[in-house]
């Protein structure tokens, strides 16, 4: 039997990592609860019912017993569930951690490839798992991306490459990956950790343990985060690489860490095109070389790499104007990335901007607009701050926050766009305020360009 025969254990959150672990811990032979807010969410857990766990909703305190609470990595340290299992004593994991000490119990453990940062980590981890497919490795992207890790732990994969997002991090103690990657930091959910400084805590767990820490030379606290760890350290830089560094020479993606000067690939097989994609590719190609593939399967990983929806994708184009969904871009860093990787653009922006500031994203960008139509409940901040740093550059507001004030925005936006400019949507905001979530948002761009596109068409 192992460790977690006949512990009782509760569940903290019916969501997708909170089934996964409870059915992990019945089959360990734990006896579960499971708890939640919504007793909508734990109706739909009949089947763990079943298995025999316990369902309970609304639990603000561990029952009588209770030996290890696992909990979703969105309640907060101090919600009173948390707050009084941590007064009784009782030891509160996350579902990640729940997954390394599976895997640690299984006689050929997996190795563990770990990327976390404010922006790039799904793109990172897919292109990680693509470049270690190219070598013919039984790998699986999970954590944060989507499929949780307990599940992949389970399903016996070779290599995990594994997105962890701070929260998971916050409650992922004993983890250890082979090599991990802090991606860059920049100011996103301090609601939930209080500071930067807390929200960077949280993050350098990535590197606790790692044969091979990897940092971006580029971003200040990636570069402060990795200090002292790795039994070796290497870098990425999209500057021109010095030994011990990954950087971008001539046009191709160069190694300088694993090997003396070792060709990677050409910077137009990095796709969607644009810097950040080039810093998370050069990202994935370090934690794959760690593991060890040779540098031609990065070439070949990073062309069969399938860009995620919502991050960069073209949808449509016509009289050299291309419409480009980037709604995956819900805070300023993200949309500079975005705008960063086109020469001129118009700019679809706004939404909730969750106490972030934009100042600095107008200021960084002003040159490259063409003009901006701006959307959803703080566009007044991104026209207070387009009014001060790109007073040249038209800029139209849609008040209605529905479908048909992303088509107003869509048609305006494609008004403005000249031969070789972008209709680029980076909100550099969340969604909340008109859609669902950002895949939603990106959807009704995609149909409003499609229709100005049919549009132009019939009409010429
Ligand atoms: P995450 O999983 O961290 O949210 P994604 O890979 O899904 O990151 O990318 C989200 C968005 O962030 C992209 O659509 C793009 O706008 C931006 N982005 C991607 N990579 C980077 C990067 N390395 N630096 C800054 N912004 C990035």
């Amino acid at each position: 039997a192992g460790r977690f025969h006949g512990r009782e254990v509760l569940v903290a959150g019916a969501g997708v990592s909170g089934r996964s672990a409870a059915g992990a811990l019945l089959d360990a032979g734990a006896s579960v609860t499971v708890t939640d807010a919504s007793d909508e969410r734990l109706a739909a857990l009949a089947s763990l019912r079943a298995a025999g766990a316990e369902l309970v909703a609304g639990l603000t305190e561990p029952p009588a017993g209770t030996d290890l609470v696992v909990t979703s990595p969105g309640w907060r340290p101090e919600s009173p569930l948390l707050s009084a299992s941590a007064a009784a004593g009782v030891e509160v994991i996350g579902e990640v951690e729940l997954a390394w000490r599976l895997d640690a119990d299984k006689p050929e453990p997996a190795t563990w490839l770990a990327v976390t940062g404010t922006n790039g980590k799904t793109t990172t981890v897919s292109m990680l798992e693509a470049v270690l497919r190219a070598a013919g490795t039984d790998v699986v992207a999970c954590g944060n991306v989507g499929l949780p890790v307990v599940d992949a732990v389970r399903a016996g994969h070779r290599v995990l490459a594994v997105e962890l997002s701070s929260f998971q991090l916050h409650w992922s103690e004993s983890v250890r990956p082979l090599a991990g990657a802090v991606l860059n930091l920049a100011e996103d959910h301090l609601d939930w950790h209080g500071s930067l400084e807390s929200y960077g805590r949280a993050k350098e767990r990535i590197y606790f343990g790692n044969e091979v820490a990897v940092g971006n030379a580029d971003d200040a606290w990636s570069t402060r985060l990795v200090d002292g760890h790795g039994r070796r350290r290497v870098w990425i830089t999209l500057g021109e690489p010095e030994p011990g560094q990954l950087g971008v020479s001539g046009g191709r993606l160069v190694d300088r860490a694993f090997g003396d000067r070792r060709d990677l690939a050409a910077l137009g097989e990095v796709h969607p095109s644009g810097p950040h994609n080039q810093a998370n590719a050069l990202a994935a190609a370090a934690l794959a070389l760690a593991f060890g593939v040779e540098p031609a399967d990065v070439a070949a990983g990073l062309r069969s790499f399938q860009p995620g929806a919502h991050r960069s994708v073209v949808v449509g184009e016509a009289a050299g104007v291309s419409y480009v969904d980037d709604s995956k871009a819900t805070n300023p860093h993200a949309a500079d990335a975005a705008l960063r990787a086109h020469p001129r653009v118009v700019w679809i922006a706004g939404g909730l901007l969750k106490g972030a500031d934009v100042e600095q994203l107008v200021a960084d960008n002003a040159d490259r607009l063409d003009a901006a139509v701006l959307i959803g409940q703080d566009r007044e901040r991104f026209a207070a701050a387009l009014a001060r740093h790109a007073p040249d550059v038209p800029v139209r507001e849609v008040a209605a926050r529905d479908h048909t004030g992303m088509q107003e925005a869509v048609r305006l936006a494609g008004g403005f766009a000249r031969p070789g400019s972008v209709v680029l949507l980076a909100p550099a905001a969340a969604s909340m305020d008109m859609f669902t979530d950002y895949a939603e948002r990106g959807r009704c761009f995609a149909e409003a360009a499609g229709g100005v596109l049919a549009e132009s068409s019939t009409a010429t």
